[in-house]
């Protein structure tokens, strides 16, 4: 038996934006493009039509994303009374993807029911401001949301660290990587940067691949993940020859 797991979202886990394809913030890599792809739910109500659409159809879960605002959130706070009830009513994984959050709204997505939080972590000082627009934040406030997810919110924190947002250097990545691990998060995500046509950062080179690579190692030694310098068709069996 292979124990292989490849994880596709698909129609089982679909995504909504509650902005629609709008995003105020508009990062200099991404400017909203990732959000026009996903379905428009722009009231509660067409969200919960929406969830019941999608269930219906098979779907087990729900990535809940949108642009965030110019304090870095996503403004979800008006659609918290809904999740709770397509939550009780079909019983979806609710993810969301919120942004700086404080502790209020952090408590209120534990009580309305969220499992998880997707959070990507910043460290850079120069990205927060100048590539995502953050003007008034730094590093410190994302820091301090990621306790407050910890300690008052949903049950899964799922911390990504974006790599190469900095012009595809990669600058403060192993501060995160650091940071993260006293968390001791269940996952850690590493995003790359990919450059996207009609935005800012369209001609911008992503990191070279060792770079990355060293990086998800940092990561991986960090989190007692083996790393194992071989091609990914070596047998489990044969492991234990990389490892001397
Ligand atoms: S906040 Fe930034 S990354 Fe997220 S949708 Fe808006 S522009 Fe894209």
């Amino acid at each position: 038996m292979v124990n292989i797991l490849a994880f596709i979202p698909g129609h089982k886990f679909p995504d909504v934006s509650i902005t629609g394809p709008i995003c105020p913030l508009g990062c200099k890599y991404c400017k909203g493009y990732y959000l026009r792809s996903m379905e428009p739910t722009l009231t509660p109500k067409k969200l919960y039509d929406t969830a019941k659409f999608l269930a219906k159809r098979g779907a087990k879960g729900l990535l809940i994303s949108g642009g965030f605002n110019l304090d870095g959130r996503l403004p979800i706070e008006p659609f918290l009374t809904v999740i709770k009830d397509i939550k009780r009513e079909f019983n979806l994984v609710i993810s969301v993807h919120s942004g700086l959050v404080d502790k209020n709204l952090a408590v209120r997505m534990k009580e309305a029911g969220v499992d998880i939080v997707d959070y990507e972590l910043i460290m850079d000082d120069y990205v927060i401001k100048e590539i995502m627009n953050l003007k008034s934040k730094r590093s410190h406030d994302f820091v301090k949301s990621l306790e407050i997810l910890e300690k008052y919110g949903p049950p899964y924190i799922a911390p990504h660290i974006p790599i190469g947002l900095n012009y595809g250097k990669i600058a403060k990545e192993y501060e995160a990587v650091d940071v993260i691990s006293q968390f001791k998060p269940y996952v850690l995500i590493f995003l790359v940067f990919i450059p996207t046509k009609g935005t800012d950062m369209e001609n911008v080179k992503p990191p070279p691949i060792t770079d990355i690579v060293n990086v998800i190692r940092y990561g991986g030694l960090k989190y007692g993940i083996k790393v194992i310098e071989a091609c990914c068709s070596i047998p489990r069996e044969l492991f234990e020859v990389f490892f001397e």
